[in-house]
């Protein structure tokens, strides 16, 4: 999970909303529902805002998704509006509906972590075979463990960050020359996985980032 700051919700939905004010979220047009797909995209760069895997701007890989459950209060609340992946819904369709995760296993429950909060995210650690834990809080723990299910040993979630980061390593091995380099190389590889290219943030990027940043504390920068 990686730190998700709101920008302001896209002029075409404050203008419906403004002129449809007691629409229901579902009933809002497919256009004005692109639009809002393609603004949440675009802050979160094209990663689930849950698992952080890969999503585009099509509603095979992504949904609109409420972070705290729909009611008539919030269901038009931009702020409350995440961009997410399916979450292995086609599992419903054999007898492995255990293995769906992000908003697809969610459902209505509540998260006591909140990826718009920076100080929540800091809280997070992996470990280096693809984990995601709080040291700190066993709340979040129960949220990624029991109502995101992002540790599924049969799943696909925690391999996929594991990949990620052995991809890393290995690149930082290859690349390593002495350890002064490698200091400077990890600020530049830290910069990179904090930011977008062409719109887009690296798939499993929080996971990168915080073996960078350990790394980075270990060897006194
Ligand atoms: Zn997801």
């Amino acid at each position: 999970m990686i730190h998700i700051q709101k920008t302001s919700p896209p002029s075409e939905f404050i203008n419906f909303i403004r002129k449809t004010p007691q629409i229901h979220f579902e009933d809002i047009p497919s256009d004005i529902k692109e639009i809002l797909r393609k603004s949440l995209l675009k802050e979160q760069g094209y990663l689930c805002a849950y698992c952080m895997s890969r999503i585009d701007n099509d509603h095979s890989t992504t949904k609109i998704e409420h972070y705290r459950a729909r009611n008539n209060n919030n269901e038009l609340e931009y702020s409350n509006l995440l961009a997410v992946c399916t979450g292995n819904s086609f599992s419903k369709i054999d007898d492995s509906y255990k293995h769906q995760h992000c908003d697809t296993m969610k459902g209505e429950k509540l998260l006591n972590i909140d990826p718009q909060n920076a100080e929540h995210i800091a809280m997070i650690a992996y470990k280096t075979d693809g984990t995601i834990f709080s040291k700190t809080n066993p709340q979040f723990n129960d949220d990624f463990n029991k109502i995101l299910n992002l540790n599924d040993e049969n799943g696909y979630l925690k391999i996929n960050r594991k990949i990620a980061l052995q991809k890393l390593q290995e690149k930082i091995h290859n690349d390593f020359k002495d350890k002064t380099a490698k200091v400077n190389y990890l600020k530049k590889a830290l910069k990179f996985y904090s930011n977008l290219h062409d719109g887009r943030r690296e798939a499993y990027c929080g996971i990168l980032l915080h073996y960078i940043e350990k790394k980075l504390k270990t060897w006194g920068s």
